[in-house]
Parts: structure tokens; sequence; C-alpha cells
């Protein structure tokens, strides 16, 4: 395939039908109960064409339009990490064998492969990131790493991004430039097409598609330019580690907490967080068990429970580690923040808590900022 090609709007239909034939269930942005969410897609019907986003601090509206655009939308409350880190799953089961002895029996899931499109390149840093925790260490979680590796995106560069997005100053987005199967540019008449991956090149081969123009992948690239220059808000540069640390008694901290309803929101929502808890449960009608893990936040009190007492028992100390977490710890254990500025934790938060916001406030004073 050449490196950039061209599929015209009304052949969407065969891009699914090829990922179809090639074994993947498609997943696809869907508007459902008023917002943008990744589900089963049989056809472009499905699609939200014409949808529009406004999102503000505590609030999500999308606006159904006359557009034929596909992918106007800006992110809705779902991310990536559903699909491959599940909100609730067994790990392991516990059943007595033929001779009394308990038998232990690791669960892991037998998922087909999954297409997922319109994935943005916010999220495809998340998704990196999701990686980097359970793919990296010395213990691989055996879950994720299944449907990770069966897992094949179709991102498509953001064009719309919300008010409350700042993926152009954690160097995020609003474009990708890598992590992606194929990457669309939307135009009014269709998609410009490049492959990032072998897998991606062979469905791309399989469509026949003609070369995309100069003229083409100039007008995309200015959209993109454009999105980027959209943004208004932003989060500080660099390693947050020290500064933020050293600011632990900060007021801010009880400031935030007393409009902080500690619900785990903005956690659930957030492409990158992965705190979960584990428990076990029997079965009722024979012997047996199983252990089942479940997402948590750090916003609840369970959360930090160690050595009988829980040692962040107000607000403002749940609100601080995860501040200094995502934008300070996460530099020390990963490389680099644990935000890639999507804006869900805002958008998403009951009460509008903006994190750029809260840093900032944080951070006041500070000379390097
Ligand atoms: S902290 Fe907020 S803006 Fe950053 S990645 Fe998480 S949800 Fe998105
Ligand atoms: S910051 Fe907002 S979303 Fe997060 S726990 Fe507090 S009230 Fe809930």
């Amino acid at each position: 395939m050449t490196q950039h090609a061209f599929l015209p709007r009304h052949k969407f239909d065969d891009l699914l039908a090829q990922l179809r034939q090639s074994g993947y269930r498609t997943l696809g942005p869907v508007l459902r109960d008023g917002a943008i969410v990744y589900t089963d897609i049989a056809a472009v019907e499905d699609l939200p064409a014409g949808v529009t986003v406004n999102a503000q601090p505590g609030a999500f509206r999308a606006t159904p339009g006359d557009s034929p655009r596909l992918f106007a939308w800006a992110n809705g409350p779902q991310a990536l990490k559903p699909v491959v880190f599940k909100p609730v799953e067994t790990l392991w089961q516990a059943q007595p064998g033929a001779g009394g002895e308990l038998e232990f029996s690791a669960a892991v899931p037998i998922d087909e492969p999954v297409a997922v499109l319109g994935a943005r390149a916010c999220d495809l840093a998340a998704l990196k990131l999701q990686d980097r925790h359970f793919l990296n260490g010395e213990y691989r979680d055996p879950c994720y790493m299944q449907r990770r590796r069966q897992l094949f995106l179709v991102a498509v560069n953001c064009t719309h991004p919300a008010s409350t997005c700042f993926c152009a100053s954690t160097g995020d987005g609003p474009g990708a430039s890598r992590g992606y199967d194929l990457l669309l540019d939307e135009l009014d008449d269709g998609f410009i097409v490049a492959a990032g991956s072998d897998r991606g090149a062979q469905i791309a081969a399989a469509l026949c598609l003609q070369d995309a123009t100069d003229a083409q992948r100039r007008e995309a690239d200015e959209a993109v330019q454009r999105a980027a220059a959209q943004q208004t808000r932003s989060i500080p540069p660099g390693d947050l580690h020290d500064p933020l640390l050293a600011r632990r008694d900060h007021g801010r901290w009880l400031e935030v907490a007393e409009r902080c309803l500690a619900c785990g929101n903005c956690t659930q929502v957030c492409p990158t967080c992965f705190c979960n808890s584990e428990h076990d449960e029997n079965f009722l009608d024979r012997d047996g068990s199983v252990h089942v893990r479940q997402w948590d936040s750090c916003f609840t009190a369970g959360h930090s429970y160690i050595h009988g007492m829980v040692i962040r028992s107000e607000t403002r100390h749940r609100y601080r580690q995860w501040l200094t977490h995502k934008l300070g710890s996460w530099h020390r254990q990963y490389g680099r923040s644990g935000c890639v500025g999507c804006g869900r934790c805002i958008v998403w938060c009951p009460v509008g808590i903006d994190i750029t916001e809260e840093v900032r406030a944080v951070l006041e004073n500070i000379d390097d900022f």
C-alpha cells in the first residue's frame, strides 16, 4: 500500500467488512444515552454522523447535526481501558479435586479479536501507559496481555477537541503518531488512510485504495494543527514530583476537598488509572470460589486500608494522593506523567473540579511555571 491512501466516504463499510472478514469483532463510537460510547457496530449507519460535543467542567452535551462526518465529536466518558482491562473479571477459581484437595486454575479470558474504530491520540498514549503497567514488569498480566495482543486499533486524528481537552500540552495529541494499526484523517468526502503495522497494511491493501493527493494531506494536517491551537487548557510541563511533594501541606488540598465528593468518577473515566481491588466469591450451590478483580479508586476509604487503619482518612488526603501520583510519582514509576490531557476527569466530575486549575493553584508562585 502507499503510505497515505484515500478511502471515499461511500466505501467506509468496506473497511468494516474487511475487519470482520479478518476475524475481528468491530467496536466503534455510538451515541447512547446522550454520550459517545464504544460498542458493537455492524454498519456505518451505527456511527454518530454529524454529532458534535460541547463539554465543560461537569457537563457533556452531544448534539446531532447535518454534517456527514462520522468522527467530529470529542471523546465521551469511555476510553480504550475497559476493552483490555475489564471493570470486573475473574482471575482464578478454586474447586475441590477428585481426592478432596483444593485445585486452583487460572481464568484466562477467551475473548475474540477486537477492532476498535475511532480511537483518539490521547487514548493511544494512555494505552501505552497501561501496557507499561500491565506488561512491562516481572509479572505480566495474562488477562490484559491476551486482549491486548488481539486488539486492532483504527485511530482517527482529532479535529474537534472539547474545551476541556489539553492533549497538546502533554504532547499526546491531537494527532496520533504511533500505537495504531490504521490511522484515519476525516475529510468531507472520505478518509486519508495510513498503516502503522503490518496487519494494518494488510487490511488497507485489501481495500484497493487510491493514493491521497498532496492537497488532501495538507487539508488533514491543517485541521489537526487547528485542533491543537483551539486548546486553551494546559498542564505545567516536566516532572512535577518534587514541586508537588514540597507542597504536601498546601492549603489548596483542603479547599478542593470541600468541593470534592470523593465519588471516584475521575478515576473511573481516566484512561490511565489502573487501581483495582480483589476479593473472593464463594459458590452458593456447590463447593469452590472465584477470585475477582474489579476497578477501584484512590478516592475510596478502602483503597488505603492498611494494617487495620485507613491511612488516607480525609478527602484532602485522597485528592492529594491522586494528583501527586498522577502528575508527580508517575515520572518515577513510568518515566512520564500519568496524564494524557483527555480532559475526562474535568467533564465527568459532578462538581466540575479541573485538574489543570488545581495543579496550578498548588504550584502558585513557583518560578519554573
Ligand atoms: S488525569 Fe484527567 S485529563 Fe489526565 S488522563 Fe486522566 S482523565 Fe484524562
Ligand atoms: S474530583 Fe470530582 S470526580 Fe473526582 S472524586 Fe472528587 S468529586 Fe468525584
